[in-house]
Parts: C-alpha cells; structure tokens; sequence
C-alpha cells in the first residue's frame, strides 16, 4: 500500500499512528475534516487481521462521521480512530491511557467517544488523560444512553418521508415493518405505538419480540419481514438489508430507519429511487446519537437534546429538496448537502475566533 497516495484518495487531513511498546497499544487516529469544528468520531476495538485493514476501516469510518455531522448541522468534523487487538483478552489501564495522551496530544482536533469493542469503563482511562471524550459516564456530566434519542430522531425521519409521500405525517394512518428490536428499535415500537400506528416487528431475540408484541405489535419471522405489507420499512438491525435478494420483495413505500448502512451499494439506491420508493438516507435519520453526545460540549440537558432530534426532520426534508433540484436519488442528495455545507463554511475566509467548548458541569472524580 502507498500510505500518503491512500489518505490523499480518501481527502483525510491527517491520520496519527500511535504505538507504545509497554502498554502493548497499536492504533491509528484519522482526522478526516475539520472544516465545520474538531473531528468528533467513536473508538473502535477490533483484532483486524492486517494493519491495512485496520487503516481502511478508520479512513473509511471518519470520513463517513464528516457527512454524518455535516447533514446533522453540526460543528463538528469527522474522525474516528481505532486499536488494533482483541477486546476480549488485550485491554487494560495502560493501553487506553496511552491512547488518551496521544489524544491529548492533538489538542481538541480529534475528539473521541464509545464505538464497537468499548465499553464506558475502557473510557474512564481515556477520560483521565484528555477532555477531548464525550458519552463519559452520567456521574461526570456525560449524555448517557443516545438509543431513545435516536428512536426519537428516526421518528422525526419518518415524518418527514410521509410528508414527502403521502402530503401528512400522521403517523398512526400508516404501518411500519421494524427490524431489530435492540435499544433503538424498540424505543421506536414504543413512539408509533403511542400514536396508535400498526406495526410489524421481527428480531432474532424472542424476548425482544415478546415485549413488542405485548404493545400489541404483531410478529413476523426474521426473513418475512421484508415482504411485509407495510407502508414504512425501519432498519434497526443490520447494515446492507436493502440488496439485491430483498429489494425484489418490497412492498414498502417508505425506507426509513437507524440501521447504518442500509443499502448494499449505491445501485440499490438507484433502484429505490427507479422503483418509487422514499429513502430517508440512514445517516440523516440516525444522527440522533451524534447529536445527543454533541450537547455535552455546552452542557448536557435532556431538552437541548429533545429539540436537536427535531432537526432531523429538517435535515431529511432538504435532501429530497436537493433530490428534486438537482434530479437525484435521496442517497446521493445526502452527500451533496453534506459537501454544500462544508464547502460553504470553509469559504468565508473570515477569522474562526473558535467558540471554546469547555464541558461545563464534567468533572473527573470517583463514582
Ligand atoms: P442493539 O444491538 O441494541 O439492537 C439490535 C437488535 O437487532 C438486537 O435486538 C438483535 O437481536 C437484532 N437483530 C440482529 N440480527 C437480526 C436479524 N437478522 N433480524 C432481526 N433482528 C436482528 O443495537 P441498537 O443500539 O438498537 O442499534 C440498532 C442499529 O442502529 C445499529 O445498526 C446501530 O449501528 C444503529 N445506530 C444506533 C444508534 C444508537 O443510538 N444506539 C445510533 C446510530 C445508529
């Protein structure tokens, strides 16, 4: 692999490699973007198999968080880093200390939180090295479970692509098909049920579905769900469920869910779109995590946060705005927001005089 010919292809402004011989830790730091504020951007833990695998994934990675927080309005660029092992057998105080000094060390370019592989007491060791973390423990003022915000978000979603389908976003005149009944899913079961919609629900977990069905849901099996006669397919599973196998079996007018990506490759997008159906593009309508965790640099509060969710349905209406102006599919219009944005901010050319995120109401401590 040429290194710099990679991060040039991939636009990245600057990628970190942290070693440190006696906490065992290998890892990299990728600052895709910072145009619009400090890359913000989980940790990732995984025993990749190659170095250029675990390089891949993070350019890849942060340069998705770039689109994520543009779309979302935020200031806030994109990062991501991760650490090459297995978080089943090589983790320890020293490895995310380490790490937590090589983050210190960007001075608030890179800011990290909790990804695949962490958990919130792997991030207490990185939190004593550095501010530069957000989704820290409530007890230091963190944000706390981001699920019901995103549930809550990917509702404002799916107003916004009834609206664009049907002109009303009366939620409960319409049915939903929900996949995956974890933390985001069922959370979302609970919202249409409040408005008394019919939903079909479908999780490989049968206490998951169980619970759903006690909300008067009805179930369907995992592979069923997918021709399913509801108007609004929610993915909050898995990646890739709008390929090649299941597309041929919708019925849905509507795709819209927290899952990341959705669609297997762009040619399933173009294909929704060719078929008529609505796709609310997955990272619009799941930045509700990314949100809730943004607050924690003013201050977290549950209303601040309540009311950033709402911006959802703003965000997703202007895709397919930008959709009907420039005659492309949602999933294309979405990046084209997204570069729009930083495009236009990194034009001003006028001073940044930096709005110091200071984490007001954090502390270190023991809880
Ligand atoms: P979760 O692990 O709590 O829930 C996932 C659920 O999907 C589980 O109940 C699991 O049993 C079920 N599942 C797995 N395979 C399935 C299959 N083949 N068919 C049906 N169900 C299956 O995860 P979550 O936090 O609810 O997140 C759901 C999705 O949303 C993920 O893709 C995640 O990356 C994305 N997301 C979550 C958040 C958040 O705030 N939690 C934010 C952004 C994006």
């Amino acid at each position: 692999m040429n290194l710099f010919e990679t991060i040039h292809a991939s636009e990245h402004e600057q990628v970190v490699f942290c070693h440190n011989k006696s906490a065992g830790l290998k890892a990299i730091i990728a600052i895709h973007n910072t145009t619009l504020g400090p890359a913000l951007g989980g940790l990732r833990m995984w025993p990749y198999a190659t170095e250029e695998e675990a390089l891949n994934d993070v350019l890849r990675l942060s340069r998705g968080m770039t689109y994520k927080a543009a779309v979302a309005g935020l200031n806030l660029g994109g990062g991501k880093s991760v650490i090459i092992g297995d978080p089943s057998k090589d983790k320890s105080e020293a490895l995310f200390r380490a790490l937590g000094r090589f983050i210190e060390s960007l001075n608030g370019r890179y800011i990290t939180a909790e990804d695949v592989g962490i958990d919130v007491n792997d991030m207490e060791y990185v939190f004593q090295e550095t501010d530069n973390v957000v989704g820290v423990h409530q007890v230091h003022g963190g944000s706390g479970d981001p699920s019901p915000f995103t549930a809550y978000g990917t509702l404002q979603g799916i107003k916004a692509s009834l609206q664009r389908k049907f002109g009303d976003e009366e939620v409960g005149r319409y049915s939903y098909a929900v996949q995956g009944l974890g933390h985001v899913g069922y959370e979302l079961v609970k919202l249409l049920r409040n408005e008394n919609a019919k939903v079909f629900v479908t999780d490989i977990n049968q206490e998951s579905v169980d619970r759903c069905v006690e909300l008067g849901c009805e179930a369907v099996s995992a592979d069923d769900i997918y021709q399913v006669d509801a108007d609004v397919f929610s993915p909050c599973a898995l990646g890739a469920v709008v390929n090649e196998n299941t597309l041929p079996q919708f019925k849905f007018k509507i795709i819209c869910g927290a899952s990341n990506n959705q669609l297997a490759n762009d040619e399933c997008g173009d294909e929704l779109e060719n078929r008529g159906l609505i796709y609310a593009p997955d990272y619009a309508v799941n930045a509700g995590g990314l949100m809730n965790v943004s607050i924690e640099f003013e201050g977290y509060n549950k209303e601040r946060a309540t009311r950033m969710m709402r911006t959802i349905y703003y965000n997703v209406s202007k895709i397919f705005q930008i959709a009907d102006r420039d005659g492309i599919p949602s999933w294309k219009a979405a990046d084209r927001m997204a570069e729009e944005r930083i495009r236009a901010i990194g034009q001003l050319k006028l001073p940044f005089m930096g709005r110091a995120h200071r984490f007001p109401g954090r502390e270190r401590g023991n809880h």
